[in-house]
Parts: C-alpha cells; sequence; structure tokens
C-alpha cells in the first residue's frame, strides 16, 4: 500500500475503519467497543444507507452522532411478516419462550430469522422482521482509520479483512494473493 495515496476524508470507494455505538430506545444494542472497528467500504452500501451518507467528509477522529429513521435503517415492520406456525412444526429441543430467536430453513433451503413473539396451546407466533426493523436509531461513531482499498477489494465492493468470511464465495478466492497484513 503506498501511504502518500493515504485519503483524509471519507469519499466513495475508501476503506473506512469506524468504531461505533448504536443505541435504540436509550439502551445500548451494539457496540465495537468491546471488539475491533467496523470496516467498510464507504458508497457500495456495505452499511446501512440512513448511517452511509451521513459519514461522507468525516476525517480520521473525528466523531459524530447520527440518528436514522427506522426507514432508513432497517425498514418499517412488516405485519405479514409475522405468522402462526403449528407447534408440532417445533422439535422438542427448541426452547419455545417469547423472545427467543429462531434460525429456520424454508422450502428453498434459505436460512431465516425468526423472533418467537408468543406461544399459543396450539401455535407459536413467529416475526421474521429485522429485529430492529421498526426501530430508530442512534449511532456515536468515532472514524479510527482511513485507507484505500486493494483494486480487489473494489471490484467486490466489500473489505477482505483477515477474519472476513466472504459471501461472495463462488468467484472469491483471496488466499495466496499479495495483500498486505494490516497492523494493529
Ligand atoms: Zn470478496
Amino acid at each position: 500500500m503506498n501511504e502518500q495515496n493515504k485519503p483524509t476524508s471519507i469519499a466513495d470507494d475508501i476503506v473506512v475503519s469506524l468504531d461505533y455505538t448504536l443505541t435504540v430506545d436509550g439502551e445500548v444494542v451494539d457496540t465495537s467497543s468491546d471488539s475491533e472497528p467496523i470496516q467498510f467500504i464507504q458508497g457500495h452500501g456495505n452499511i446501512i444507507p440512513g448511517l452511509e451518507r451521513e459519514l461522507y467528509g468525516m476525517e480520521v477522529q473525528d466523531n459524530k452522532t447520527v440518528h436514522v429513521v427506522a426507514k432508513d435503517a432497517y425498514g418499517l415492520s412488516d405485519p405479514d411478516a409475522i405468522v402462526e406456525v403449528a407447534l408440532s412444526e417445533f422439535s422438542p429441543e427448541i426452547p419455545l419462550r417469547p423472545g427467543v430467536e429462531l434460525q429456520m430453513r424454508n422450502e428453498d433451503g434459505e436460512v431465516l430469522f425468526a423472533t418467537i413473539v408468543n406461544v399459543g396451546s396450539a401455535t407459536v407466533r413467529l416475526d421474521f422482521n429485522h429485529p430492529l426493523a421498526g426501530k430508530d436509531l442512534t449511532f456515536d461513531v468515532t472514524v479510527v482509520d482511513l485507507r484505500q482499498p486493494t483494486a480487489e477489494e473494489l471490484e467486490h465492493g466489500h473489505v477482505h479483512g483477515d477474519m472476513e468470511e466472504d459471501e461472495d464465495l463462488e468467484y472469491d478466492f483471496d488466499e495466496g494473493d499479495d495483500d498486505e497484513a494490516e497492523e494493529e
């Protein structure tokens, strides 16, 4: 990586390392402070749009509080995504309690996430909405680092961190290329 090319502020196609704390209804629901900053390529929809568009122009060490309304975050809660499923559909080891999050597979084999809303005598009400659907989000963010993406990252539209599991496995063979390990 050539250091003289290091970006000074957030713009499209720049890799951003961002510390964040997400607060919903006054409660911290997620923070990078007990792990690593998130890394993403600005302008590629790697993060929710309502946050991404507020980051343009920020520099390293800049801090900002960003409010994102539900429709610009995880969307509004869709009543059609709340369904009743017969109790007999659940294997006995599944803990059927309100608030439990389940991973399910549909007929096409896709993994779906659902939260148990309540458990009746014959059915279980499941909510397939994202847990943050319908919620306004408040992000407190600090820019930790900025860098240029590798050509491959830019082509894929996402960051190739050491621990990253790529989702585009069909054409993504990162091993053995000249990616330099990052400091930190
Ligand atoms: Zn990739």
